[in-house]
């Protein structure tokens, strides 16, 4: 069974990029029949907030992305210190002592020989009196993973092909603070074996974690699982932006942004297929594919959003909007103002048109005994409109744009807007009467 995960911290909003990996695991699961877990990575107790977790949860319903469990690293913290102690009996964990200063020091000097700053493992050179000198002088120690340094690490990366790296090339990551506290490393790893997770699929900024965890799993005696690792979500420019930082779903609600038009883009950006206004999430499940990903950076483009958001909102029937509708608006109301609107916001501006009151322009002297005559005209059928246009045209001669865009304005107020066809009815015989007789005076 596939079992897939997604892992915010919840120190902030979802942004686009987290939406982005959230969704793909999604799909990954739903495509196979698996199980999608919400794991909240909350061991940094200082920057945590519930708040966030909430907000995390709620965009995640908006976007009806259900996940099946969830999971709280802040409730399993026995368990790392569990798989800690047995990593630690094994010899593959050690304590080091140096300061913040120490190692900046010891990466500036390696960086200045131009050689790249991995640690060291001085700690490892501590006899054991040094150490106890150390632990009676009141220092605690940080801890990290000892890196097995004798095989490289190869993995078959779902997006990138095969991966490889050369552990001695890589720091003995830091697993834990000298204050007890848990870096995100070993509880990531721990957490993906308990929950029996298969496939992990993150950005490719987490590459080298990846590389370091593949050795954790292997020295807790665990299966890999399968590893993909997407090109990073840039902005338009093709640089990682901060913009693209702040964007998440409360601003995409605002906007007016349909959660369809998200999932539509999301699921095929950066992807060899075309991105498409699909609702049909069957349709974006088959076509799913991580062989279909490129490893140049996904371009996002507020545009292309807002090109298929209005794509989306133009094809969706009255059924699937009509509780976020002025109350009074049907069927007719719906299919008149729909293709004028980018966004279901918009319908309120419209729909005015029709319930009044409306600011009609000052016409001319021609204009307004046009207008008269149009108002005696007016006979209620099935089509008014082109019962009156038709009517006026033959007894006034007008045609064209001076034949019916004063119509338009006495019964709208606008010079241009939905279909006069559909809205004429929509607007009422008495009060169609009405403002084409206050337009004529
Ligand atoms: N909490 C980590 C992050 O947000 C999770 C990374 C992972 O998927 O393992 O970057």
């Amino acid at each position: 069974m596939t079992i897939t995960r997604f892992a915010p911290s919840p120190t902030g909003r979802l942004h686009v990029g987290n939406i982005r990996t959230a969704l793909h695991n999604w799909m990954l699961a739903e495509k196979a029949g698996g199980e999608f877990i919400l794991r909240i990575d909350d061991t940094d107790a200082a920057r945590s907030k519930e708040e966030y977790v909430e907000a995390i949860r709620t965009d995640l319903a908006w976007l009806g992305i259900a996940a099946d469990r969830e999971e709280r690293q802040s409730e399993r913290l026995d368990r790392y210190e569990v798989a800690f102690n047995q990593l630690k009996d094994a010899g593959r964990i050690y304590p080091a002592y140096e300061t913040q200063q120490e190692l900046e020091l010891k990466r500036k000097v390696l960086l200045g020989r131009g050689l790249p700053p991995i640690y060291d493992r001085g700690a490892l050179d501590l006899t054991e009196e040094e150490r106890e000198a150390k632990q009676a002088a009141g220092i605690e120690p940080h801890w990290r993973f000892k890196l097995d340094h004798d095989e490289a690490i190869v993995w078959e990366d779902g997006v990138r092909g095969t991966a490889k790296f050369d552990p001695k090339l890589l720091s003995d990551p830091v697993i834990r603070r000298a204050d007890g506290s848990w870096l995100y490393m070993l509880p990531s790893t721990v957490d993906d074996v308990d929950m029996g997770v298969t496939q992990v699929l993150r950005g490719e900024d987490h590459v080298s974690n990846t590389a370091v965890q593949i050795q954790m799993f292997t020295a807790m005696d665990a299966a890999v699982p399968s590893f993909a690792h997407e090109a990073l979500l840039v902005g338009k420019e093709g640089k990682l932006s901060k913009r693209l930082g702040s964007l998440g779903c409360d601003v995409f609600r605002e906007k007016g942004i349909e959660p369809e038009a998200i999932l539509a883009l999301l699921s095929r950006l950066g992807t060899s297929l075309p991105v498409e206004p699909i609702t049909d999430r069957a349709i974006l499940l088959d076509t799913f594919d991580l062989s279909t990903f490129g490893r140049a950076p996904a371009r996002f483009d507020d545009a292309d959003l807002d090109r298929i958001n209005t794509a989306i909102v133009h094809a969706m029937p009255y059924e699937a909007v009509k509780e976020r509708l002025p109350e009074d608006i049907d069927q007719a109301g719906w299919h008149a103002v729909q293709p004028n609107i980018a966004t279901v916001g918009e319908v309120a501006e419209w729909w005015r048109l029709v319930t009044g009151p409306i600011e009609q322009p000052e016409f001319a002297d021609d204009d307004k005994a046009y207008l008269a005559e149009a108002a005696r005209t007016l006979r209620w059928s099935d089509d008014p409109w082109s019962a009156l246009t038709s009517a006026l045209k033959e007894s006034t001669g007008r045609k064209g744009k001076t034949l019916f865009l004063p119509l338009r304005q006495a019964l709208t107020g606008m010079n241009h807007g939905p279909d006069m066809g559909e809205l004429l009815p929509l607007i009422g015989e008495a009060e169609a009467k009405a403002r084409l007789e206050r337009a004529a005076k």
